[in-house]
C-alpha cells in the first residue's frame, strides 16, 4: 500500500489515536494502523475506524486516566 497523500511507503504499526473534538479529549492506545514512513499520515481500516467511533460514543471504562498538561503557544516562555 502507498500513501495517498505523498506516495510514500506505508507500514503496519500500533499507534495512539487522539480524539479531540469540541474540547472533548481522549487517547486510544495500541490502535492498529498503517503509517506512512514519509509524511507520518495514519490510515485506519474500516473495522478500526468503526471501533474508534464506538469507543467515542460509548465511553466505557477507560483503562487509565492521565493528566495532560496543556500549553498555549502564544504564552511568553520567560517574562
Ligand atoms: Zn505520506
Amino acid at each position: 500500500m502507498q500513501c495517498v497523500f505523498c506516495g510514500g511507503k506505508v507500514e503496519s504499526r500500533q499507534v495512539t489515536f487522539v480524539y479531540d473534538y469540541e474540547s472533548e479529549f481522549f487517547f486510544v492506545e495500541n490502535v492498529p494502523a498503517q503509517v506512512c514512513t514519509q509524511c507520518g499520515e495514519k490510515f485506519y481500516s474500516p473495522e478500526v475506524t468503526e471501533h474508534l467511533i464506538h469507543l467515542a460514543k460509548t465511553r466505557l471504562k477507560p483503562t487509565k486516566v492521565v493528566k495532560v498538561p496543556v500549553f498555549e503557544y502564544a504564552d511568553p516562555v520567560l517574562s
